[in-house]
Parts: structure tokens; sequence; C-alpha cells
């Protein structure tokens, strides 16, 4: 235990944020102001203060992402539509349906500020890692996992995590005999589908094993968003480097503490990476208007305790944001992760700081989102089934590996 403290004194952590940033990200419509909640919260509660124990937290202010950046997953013209300032003005002609800019991904005013900012943000956490300057990078901007090479899709518009993703396969490996392995957990309620889709490669076994493994554990069931093939229970001989673990409605911290220890824990185990990317999306937590599963952010197994197991595990880390649609429990969940990370947890019945924001938190006025009464339908013989399947994925990652 006194490690562990020691261990945490020493982390670096980096917090990506600036006004500019909270307010154009605040512009996107599925989260209108959302942002802004966020880093108002974050700022309120001191967390980007030092504390007597010696945690800190160095705030980083990111520069928006050039055209170049954006190109090296996105195409070409989808990444020039976007950043025409025309396209925000929301002619429906046939380009932005091509685009995907139509339904829940309507082009709005600040779209083309919004896609630089955001992408700008998470590839600035990556490019602190990759460089050393901090052992963890915070980025809640981050984390849009939907979007595709060239269509926008599920309030989506620029996938960061995949440009994150691409950045860490050039950072310096910890070892010249091999490039850096990466493994992205996607926590959110949906399905990672174009984070997957980017890194899938169903090869043959005598092909070299991929950098990047993608995780994502999250809701499916029949029309729920986003329809995927990746997005069933893994099958061990497809492709053991694009893993997805759906759970069904319901989920609480006792399902999640069990496929940690039964899946997570064995797969990194046998990826042994050297980055993690965690998509922390809290549309899951209990209180979501999607009101699927019944997750909490404290105890064992909530999202705070996945984090700080993460954080365990001692990599590079960077924690992206996602999904969440309570705004005040998005900035409730962000908060605490956010004191998570500097080894120095808040309470969670710790009091919201009155700053501007302070009314929206009623009635509880605290830090804490507490679970639901909603039945966990994830039962032991399906979790059984699940740990079966993935013991022979984990074994499929050790050949692969050829470890
Ligand atoms: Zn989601």
């Amino acid at each position: 235990m006194e490690g562990n403290v020691e261990q945490n004194k020493r982390r670096r952590v980096v917090y990506v944020a600036s006004e500019t940033l909270a307010k154009v990200s605040s512009r996107l419509p599925s989260n209108k102001n959302r942002s802004l909640l966020v880093h108002a919260l974050v700022t309120s509660l001191g967390l980007t203060r030092s504390t007597e124990s010696g945690a800190s937290i160095a705030v980083l202010r990111p520069s928006p992402a050039t055209q170049k950046d954006l190109a090296v997953y996105h195409d070409r013209e989808y990444v020039q539509f976007l950043l025409d300032p025309a396209s925000a003005e929301g002619t429906e002609d046939m380009q932005s349906v091509e685009f995907g800019l139509e339904d829940d991904c309507p082009p709005f005013k600040g779209m083309r500020e919004y896609v630089q900012a955001v992408a700008g943000a998470s590839l600035a956490a990556a490019c602190a890692l990759a460089e050393d300057q901090c052992d963890v990078a915070v980025c809640w901007d981050g984390g849009r996992h939907h979007a595709h090479k060239s269509h926008a899709s599920g309030f989506c518009y620029v996938n960061d995590c995949v440009l994150a993703l691409l950045a860490l396969k050039h950072a310096p490996a910890p070892a010249p005999s091999r490039k850096p392995r990466i493994m992205y957990l996607d926590l959110d309620l949906h399905f990672c589908d174009a984070v997957a889709a980017a890194f899938h490669a169903p090869a043959s076994s005598s092909s070299s094993p991929p950098q990047v493994l993608t995780l994502s554990l999250h809701h499916a069931a029949r029309g729920f968003f986003p329809s995927s093939p990746l997005a069933m229970l893994s099958e061990p001989h497809t492709d053991p480097f694009t893993l997805a673990l759906p759970l069904l409605a319901g989920a609480t911290n006792a399902t999640f503490a069990r496929v940690w220890t039964g899946v997570i824990e064995r797969v990194r185990g046998a990826f042994d990476p050297d980055y993690v990317v965690v998509q922390c999306g809290c549309d899951g937590l209990a209180g979501d208007p999607c009101g699927v599963w019944n997750w909490a952010v404290g105890g064992e197994g909530g999202m705070g305790w996945c984090v700080t197991q993460v954080l365990g595990w001692g990599c590079k880390t960077l924690l992206l944001g996602g999904g969440g649609y309570n705004s005040p429990n998005a900035a409730r969940a962000w908060a605490y992760l956010t004191s998570v990370t500097r080894g120095d947890a808040l309470a969670l019945d710790t009091q919201i700081p009155d700053h501007g924001a302070f009314p929206l938190y009623a009635p509880s006025f605290t830090l804490d989102v507490p679970p639901g009464n909603v039945r966990d339908e994830n039962t032991e013989e399906y979790l059984t089934h699940v740990e079966g399947v993935f013991e022979g994925v984990v074994q499929e990652i050790v050949d692969r590996l050829g470890r």
C-alpha cells in the first residue's frame, strides 16, 4: 500500500484544458455545455492545484489540429468538407448526407473549430505521453469513438481516439527490440465501432502481430446503436486483437469487478501493453438518460475502481471522455477520475463547491453517482460463458505474440 502511495506521488499528470477548448467543445449538439460544466467542476474542486501530499496536475493548453493531422486517419475529402466554413450552414446537399452530417450528427455553427479543437486536444495528450512529459494524460473532451474515416456517426464528427492511437504507435519503444504496444479499453455503453474497424485485421497467424489491441465493454442488443458484427462476443479465432465484451442490461459494479478479473486483467497480461488508452464514456452510469446499465462511480467494480486498476498497471495512460448525457453526472464522474489520477481520490460525499453551475447538482449536491435499483441481467451462466470464450482469446494472443 505504501508503495502505491509513493508511486502515486511521483505520477506526473497532464490535464488538457483551455477556455477555448471548453467553449468550442460545448457547442457539440449532443452534449451542449457539458465541457464547460466538466472543467468548471474540476477547477472549483481545486484538482489542478498542488496538494500537501505533493500530487499535482499540469494543465496543458492544446492547439487546434491541422488538416494534415486529421488526414492521418480521416479521408481527405471528408476533412476538407468538415473544415469548410460553408459546411456548418447545414444546406442539405448530397455531400453532407454522404459524409453523415444529418440526423444525430447535424452540421452546426462552430463545427470546424470543434473538430480541430477536440482532435488537437487528444493529440496533445498523446504527444505529452509519447514525449515523456507525463505518465498520465487526461482529455475529457476526447473519446469520440463512432466517427468513421469518411463520415460522422453517433454524435461523433472526428475520431480523436484513432488519431491518438496512431500517434502513440510512433512513440518511443520501451526496448529497442520491440515497437510500443498500445491497449485501447473502451468503457462507454456503446460499442467503439469506428475504433475497432480502424485496427481490425483478421490476419493469418504468420503475419506480425499488431501494435494496437482494442477491447470494448459495451451493451449489445438487436437494434441498439451501433450495429456491427464486431460488437458481438469475440471468438478466439477471428482477430484476438479486436475484442468485444458485450454486457447485458443492468450491469452493476459486481459485473464489472467480475469481468475485470476474468477478462480484462488476463487480456492485459497476455498483451503486455506499454501504453493504455481508456475511453471513459459515462453513459453506462446509473442516472444516464440511456438507462441501460446500472454502473456507479464509487465502490469495487465502479468506474473509479476500474481506472485505479488501470493506473496500477504502471503503463503510460491516456484517459479520454466519451458519451454521457446526464451532464452533471458526467462532470461528477470525470472530476472524480481526475482526483484518482493524482493518487488522492476525493471522498464520494464531497460537497459540490459553490460555483456558477452549482444549482445543476441538485438534489444531492455531492460528487457521488450511486447505483440505481435496476436488476443486473448478467447472470452467472452468461459471465462464465464470457470467461470461457476469453480463455481461448487470451491463448490466441499469447500464441500470436510468440510469448
Ligand atoms: Zn456511448
